[in-house]
């Protein structure tokens, strides 16, 4: 079948406009990116995108079939064998580094792109478009500095071990940050030298696309990005199914990555989970609180609490619980929901399902108590998904809603009567992603920072501003392997040990 092309989606110089939230997002974005070209999906169908903030359509994305995804994954192998694979660490660097200040270049376009698409306050958009372009700087500069390593063996041998790409790496992105995902990912693999087959998000994913032509501009060649958004039962399924692929980069929901893990299994493709989490911050009596107060509400409240590392829980020593209590209460009353591109401390949630989920969380708080709540702007009644963030407290620490991830603007505070119990009510859930601990006592900060199970810990803060060079990811039901930091460029690669014989 021919497949119609075009050389451009328009995206990434899409201009912005004075009031973007009726905006329509009319441009071909219904193509695949495929081996360097924007091909229509093989059976050319769309997929609605819907904007959060007024429930309109916003745009059209295409429907990737399993062949568009065996497509992407041959031109992927075939970008391995020649251009892509050809170039050296050097070059690879530098292609990513043009990339992050082509990012730069059209920042103002993805922040108004990804706050439209997910409904996010144009700030923190704002702040995902800097961090994709610190990954690409970040992973640029250290493309040609991971190294192999030597092994002193028996004397009539040296023994080298040398550092090797992967092959064909698949990357399965979900909504609730596209750009940082996307970013966080296809970075550290590109530098490795690997040719990338990116599913994102039906819900979410014009800058996926707007990506997809930065990474052309840049000289990124044909073939090492390919770029198939879809369904995850379709296209999502199919590349997890594929035997053609080296490793899976999954990131999103608890039930997905199963079956993500289970279909990779059956062809021994290894994975990365970046999966979700119930995040607790545990905060003890002699807690720096003016510092304190806003990380706690900020970790739940950010995107609308759709944050895997969001702090869903706030665990508060008894002695300090009342004035916690009534500080973040004060904070939540002046908490603002607004269309994402007005810019206040909320926008919507990404869907109506979204929407139904949390409320029926909401439902499942009836028997604690409503500490606070934030309030609607107007602007809010235009059938958005809109949901004032609310704070909740309650000492059953085993409640569903201090166990289960909501994924929405809830928090739960806790009080708990000491160390011990702290620790007890932090590891009580089956995630493991992130924490915090907040006391001025430095041997508690370490004796708590180990005994607490997550992937990252951070002392007196709360997320150390994203760091990309920090190494993350989750333990127990929120995932396994790292992603970030050094550790990524070890995950997408691989060692082979060579024994030479020279006695
Ligand atoms: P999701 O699991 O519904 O979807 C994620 C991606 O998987 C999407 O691209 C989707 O199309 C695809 N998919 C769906 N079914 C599939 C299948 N059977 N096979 C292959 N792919 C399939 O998750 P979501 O709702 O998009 O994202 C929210 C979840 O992601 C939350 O649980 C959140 O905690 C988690 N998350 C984790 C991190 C992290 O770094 N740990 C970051 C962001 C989000």
């Amino acid at each position: 079948m021919q497949l119609r092309q075009s050389q451009n989606l328009g995206l990434k110089d899409w201009e912005v406009k004075a009031n973007m939230v009726n905006e329509l997002v009319w441009f071909p974005t219904n193509k695949c990116l495929i081996d360097g070209a924007w091909v229509d999906s093989e059976l050319n169908n769309e997929i609605e995108l819907i904007n959060p903030s007024n429930g309109r359509l916003l745009s059209r994305i295409a429907r990737a079939s399993k062949n568009d995804v065996k497509n992407a994954i041959s031109a992927a192998s075939v970008a391995l064998e020649k251009t892509w694979g050809e170039k050296t660490a050097l070059e690879r660097g530098r292609i990513l580094l043009k990339m992050s200040q082509l990012v730069i270049k059209y920042s103002k376009n993805l922040a108004h792109l990804e706050s439209l698409d997910v409904g996010k306050p144009l700030s923190q958009a704002k702040n995902d478009v800097i961090a994709l372009a610190r990954y690409l700087e970040f992973y640029g500069g250290a493309a040609d500095k991971i190294h192999g390593m030597t092994i002193p063996f028996q004397n009539d041998f040296s023994v080298s071990c040398l550092r090797e790409r992967l092959g064909v790496t698949a990357h399965i992105i979900p909504w609730n940050y596209p750009m940082q995902i996307i970013g966080r990912s296809i970075s550290a693999s590109l530098a490795m030298g690997n040719a990338c087959v990116v599913k994102p998000s039906e819900e979410a994913c014009l800058t996926a696309l707007a990506f997809g032509e930065i990474a052309t501009e840049a000289g990124l060649p044909a073939g090492a990005l390919n770029i198939i958004p879809g369904f995850g039962f379709e296209a999502g399924q199919a590349l997890a199914a594929s035997k053609k692929v080296n490793h899976i980069s999954f990131t999103g929901s608890l039930l997905t990555g199963i079956s993500v893990q289970t279909a990779a299994a059956q062809n021994v493709v290894p994975t990365t989970l970046e999966l979700g989490g119930k995040s607790p911050q545990i905060v003890f009596d002699d807690a720096n609180l003016k510092r304190a107060i806003p990380f706690l509400v900020n970790a739940g409240i950010q995107n609308s609490g759709q944050t895997c590392s969001a702090s869903s829980r706030i665990l508060v020593h008894e002695t300090i619980y009342r004035d916690v209590v009534e500080k973040m209460s004060g904070m939540y009353k002046n908490l603002r929901v607004a269309p994402a591109i007005e810019d206040y401390d909320l926008g919507p949630v990404i869907s109506r399902r979204q929407m139904d989920i949390i409320t029926s969380y909401q439902n499942k708080c009836s028997d604690l108590k409503l500490l606070a709540e934030g309030s609607l702007m107007e602007g809010t009644n235009n059938q958005g998904y809109y949901m004032s963030p609310k704070l909740f407290e309650t000492e059953n620490y085993r409640h569903s809603v201090a166990q289960e991830e909501i994924f929405g603007p809830i928090q739960i505070i806790i009080p708990f009567k000491n160390e011990q119990e702290a620790i007890k009510i932090a590891n009580s859930t089956d995630y493991g992603l992130v924490a915090s601990v907040w006391t001025e006592n430095g041997s508690r900060q370490l004796r708590v920072a180990k005994a607490v199970k997550a992937g990252q810990i951070f002392v007196n803060n709360y997320g150390a501003g994203g760091g990309v060079e920090l190494p993350f990811g989750g333990i127990g039901r929120s995932g396994h392997g790292r992603e970030k930091g050094f550790e990524s460029l070890y995950s997408f690669s691989q060692l082979k040990t060579i024994a030479n014989f020279h006695g």
